[in-house]
């Protein structure tokens, strides 16, 4: 297998909202992958700061932003984008919430494409099979695909844990299935997200919103391993390590390999 990596955050995605999505998908990938369904997430629980705790490998307190606004950060630390382009790989992004495009600095991705959550009956399908595309015909060294529907549609519109909400999840997962049958060997895929929920909304300090699953397919992993002890925060390191690209030295994740 190639060092390549394609990272997928599915939005306010539960662990137990995951194992219960009631998608055959999920047991296969148990068996296929490394696994935790007791990662955290930072403080606070909401999207933007998480995405950028994950790309940074820092607390909102390092990073400096503490909600869905984006603050330019006095003190400015290198994410994912910024040390994989540095070390000479092409990096893209597919999203279908716009202010994600802060987690990167302009320049750090040779494409990005986002598609407003609404604009299709399917968002995060479309996104996925044009992440595909794209993949098939520049063979990027590492993508980003973000999908929104769980959070905007599941979650916020119907309630975390409702029905609806499983259904999204389990809509993902076939997305997660069809990047993993199409790229092959060619890429790890790791699978996680950047909160849960609970009710028709999160950011709070609950476990039900701090607690995420995180999925490591591909063969720098073991096949079927549940890990314990994992953060958010670990997701930057383990991918430029399979990459074989050195952390940035603020980082405080660790890698999982
Ligand atoms: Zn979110």
């Amino acid at each position: 297998m190639s060092n390549k990596v394609i990272l997928i955050s599915i939005d306010g995605m539960r662990p137990d909202g995951l194992q219960q999505c009631g998608n055959p998908y999920v047991e296969e990938l148990k068996k296929t992958s490394s696994y935790t369904f007791t990662a955290q997430t930072v403080l606070p629980s909401i999207t933007l700061p998480c995405h950028l705790s994950m790309f940074h490998s820092v607390p909102p307190t390092r990073h400096g932003t503490p909600n869905n606004s984006y603050v330019t950060p006095v003190r400015p630390i290198n994410g994912l984008f910024e040390v994989l382009k540095a070390a000479g790989k092409n990096c893209t992004m597919y999203y279908g919430w716009e202010p994600l495009r802060d987690i990167g600095r302009p320049g750090s991705l040779i494409s990005a494409e986002y598609v407003n959550a609404y604009a299709f009956e399917h968002t995060d399908g479309v996104l996925t099979d044009r992440a595909l595309d794209y993949i098939a015909k520049g063979h990027p060294d590492f993508v980003f695909l973000y999908m929104v529907e769980t959070d905007e549609k599941g979650g916020h519109d119907s309630g975390w844990m409702t029905q609806k909400y499983l259904d999204c999840i389990s809509c993902a997962i076939n997305n997660v299935k069809k990047v993993i049958e199409t790229v092959g060997d060619e890429y790890h895929v790791i699978v996680t997200a950047d909160h849960g929920g609970h009710d028709r909304c999160h950011g709070t300090d609950m476990p039900e919103d701090t607690t995420i699953p995180m999925i490591f397919h591909g063969t720098s992993f073991k096949a079927g391993e549940e890990l314990c002890g994992v953060s958010i925060l670990d997701i930057a390191p383990t991918i430029v390590k399979i990459m074989g690209v050195s952390p940035e030295r603020e980082w405080e994740g660790k890698p999982l390999i």
